[in-house]
Parts: C-alpha cells; sequence; structure tokens
C-alpha cells in the first residue's frame, strides 16, 4: 500500500474512533525517562477496541511500547484477529520494529493510522512498514496453526 498522508479532519468515523482511544491512552503513558508518551488502539475483528500506552521502567529494557501493551491486552481477553491499529506520538513516529514483527504474527495486512499531535495522519498497512517479515508460519501451515489455536482455547 502506498502510505497516504491527510489530514485527521478527513477521517473516517471509524478511523477517528480509534485515534480518539489512541489520543486518550497517550494521556495514561507512563514515560518519566523518555518523555514521549505514546498511545495506541487496536480494534479486534470482534468490534471490540483495545488500548495501549508506553511503560517504561529505570531498567530500560523493560519498557513496552503502547502498541505491544493494546495487543496483549486483547490477546489476554481472547482476541487474535484485528482488523486496524491507530498509533498517536507528538511527532508521528510510526511503530518500532518489535511492535511491528509483534502486530504481524496476529494481521499480516493490518491497516494502521499513524498520527502526531499537530493534527496529521499518514494511513500505511502493516505489509509496507515490514515487508518480507520472520514468518509466523515457519512452524507449519495456517491450516495447523489454527487447528492447534482450536484445540487449545477447547482446554
Ligand atoms: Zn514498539
Amino acid at each position: 500500500m502506498k502510505p497516504v498522508t491527510l489530514s485527521q479532519a478527513e477521517l473516517s468515523p471509524e478511523w477517528r474512533t480509534l485515534l480518539d482511544a489512541a489520543m486518550a491512552a497517550r494521556r495514561r503513558a507512563y514515560a518519566p525517562y523518555s518523555c514521549f508518551p505514546v498511545g495506541a488502539a487496536v480494534r479486534a475483528v470482534s468490534g471490540a477496541i483495545y488500548t495501549g500506552c508506553n511503560i517504561e521502567n529505570a531498567s530500560s529494557g523493560l519498557t513496552v511500547c503502547a502498541e505491544r501493551v493494546a495487543i496483549w491486552k486483547a490477546v489476554a481477553a481472547g482476541e487474535t484477529a484485528f482488523e486496524a491499529l491507530a498509533v498517536i506520538t507528538e511527532s508521528g513516529a510510526t511503530p518500532c520494529g518489535a511492535c511491528r514483527q509483534v502486530l504481524i504474527e496476529f494481521a499480516a495486512e493490518l491497516p494502521i493510522l499513524v498520527a502526531d499531535t499537530a493534527a496529521h495522519a499518514w494511513l500505511t498497512d502493516l505489509q509496507t512498514l515490514l515487508p518480507d517479515a520472520f514468518p509466523r508460519l515457519l512452524y507449519g501451515t495456517d491450516d495447523e496453526w489454527r487447528a492447534a489455536d482450536r484445540s487449545r482455547s477447547q482446554t
């Protein structure tokens, strides 16, 4: 997908709702070290929205990005299929490499709205941000994965 730059005023109601959720999450960021609060919101195929903010730690390696917090909250709630992600930072930063790999585990073609605090937005997708990703299916076919997932959910 060729990234599309637009004004946040041009967003569809669905993207506006997701971005508003990401903006609210950003206000809850725990970022005393970087002073770079990030908010993310992912919409599952079920329609539910899960939010995340970055959560930093004095031991830097323990810091977690907003996108991963949102995905982990969603997965912990039983969601594994996603249809959209919005992320907002002051500068309009895209998800980091680690988050891209985590996201692609669940939604290879995830549409992603990247926004800044100056009302700009950039619509892209995960395939564009992470081409040739480490393959989720390295351990089996998609059907095998789904069968294993079903058997896990029955226990
Ligand atoms: Zn990240």
